[in-house]
């Protein structure tokens, strides 16, 4: 059978070379400002999640006075999986991060089961979301500890479980002092698919109503990338769910595909919808498929613009 793997490093190799011909003078990053503050009321509520449906209502931001995002405007009902597909650059991040409140939106809300998500606590909203990907932050401090972080009522037992449920149990046990190793920026140093199993089985322990998933070509081979696959999709399933998406089992499955580009959401729809509709995106998968050579003119000059 087919192993449904986006082909990252082609489908990369595409991109980059949509990427090239974007004649915009390459951002340099100097320094950059600081967040926004994102602070809450004294009396604010907590957030309450009944269903799980996450509404964006024309959410512009920057980081600094440029325009980073620009009118998104999306629902994702409770239990459905949105996967976000685009260019690097193209603002796939900064939407999570809206969502987390690492900032706050310029203009338009983010509303959760009808909350807007600036009302309610930071601790309620944070505490709905579970977030995995191989950048996910490790503070120094055990294993055990930092798959722990976030939920307060697991004992040693209840992680051993989710480490297994993550394929990240064999390796654990492996390091110097297993769940006691110290891990972080003093400790021991782990590969991005060690990372990203940690991440996986403190969500699981979490529990989260909402799953936030970046998805990366993980450093690990192909039997424990499945491996890995699978509590991922088993975490997702019946879950509300944010993918920034490589894989084409995640991007066909999704209820819905946003394609960004620019900061702009240029195509939406199902994977089936979006292909059948003669885009960007079903010219990036005829190009990555093998079936066209390159991009049509048109999507290089529109990059150009
Ligand atoms: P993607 O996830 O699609 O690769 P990002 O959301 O990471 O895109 O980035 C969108 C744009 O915002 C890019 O132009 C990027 O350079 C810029 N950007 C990202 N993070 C910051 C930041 N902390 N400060 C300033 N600009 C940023």
């Amino acid at each position: 059978t087919q192993r449904f793997i986006w082909p990252m490093a082609q489908f990369g190799q595409i991109i980059n070379m949509y990427q090239r011909a974007r004649a915009s003078s390459a951002r340099i990053f100097g320094l950059m400002d600081e967040p926004n503050r994102v602070g809450e009321e004294p009396d604010a509520p907590d957030l309450e999640v009944t269903e799980g449906r996450v509404e964006y209502d024309d959410v512009s931001f920057g980081y600094d006075e440029e325009t980073i995002l620009e009118d998104i405007d999306f629902t994702v009902a409770g239990g459905e999986t949105l996967a976000l597909v685009g260019p690097t650059g193209a603002g796939k991040s900064t939407v999570l991060k809206l969502l987390l409140r690492m900032y706050d939106v310029d203009e338009g809300e983010i509303r959760v089961d009808g909350q807007r998500i600036r009302d309610v606590t930071l601790r309620s909203l944070r505490e709905s979301l579970g977030y995995v990907s191989q950048d996910t932050f490790l503070f120094y401090g055990s294993v055990e500890e930092n798959i722990k972080y976030g939920t307060f009522d697991a004992d040693r037992e209840d992680v051993i479980e989710a480490a297994k449920m993550a394929e990240a149990h064999d390796f654990i046990t492996n390091l110097p002092e297993g769940y006691d190793t110290e891990v972080g920026e003093r400790g021991v140093k782990l590969s991005g698919g060690q990372r990203q199993r940690l991440s996986i089985a403190r969500a699981i322990l979490k529990d989260p109503d909402i799953l936030v998933l970046d998805e990366a070509t993980s450093d690990v081979d192909t039997e424990t990338e499945m491996l890995i696959q699978r509590s991922i999709d088993e975490l997702a399933e019946d879950r509300t769910t944010f993918a920034i998406a490589h894989r084409l089992s995640t991007i066909k499955d999704a209820d819905q595909v946003l394609v960004l580009e620019g900061g702009e959401i240029v195509e939406r729809g199902t994977h089936d919808e979006l292909l059948a509709n003669g885009g960007l995106y079903s010219h990036l998968w005829g190009v990555q498929a093998g079936e066209i050579d390159e991009l049509p003119e048109e999507f290089i000059q529109r990059a150009q613009r």
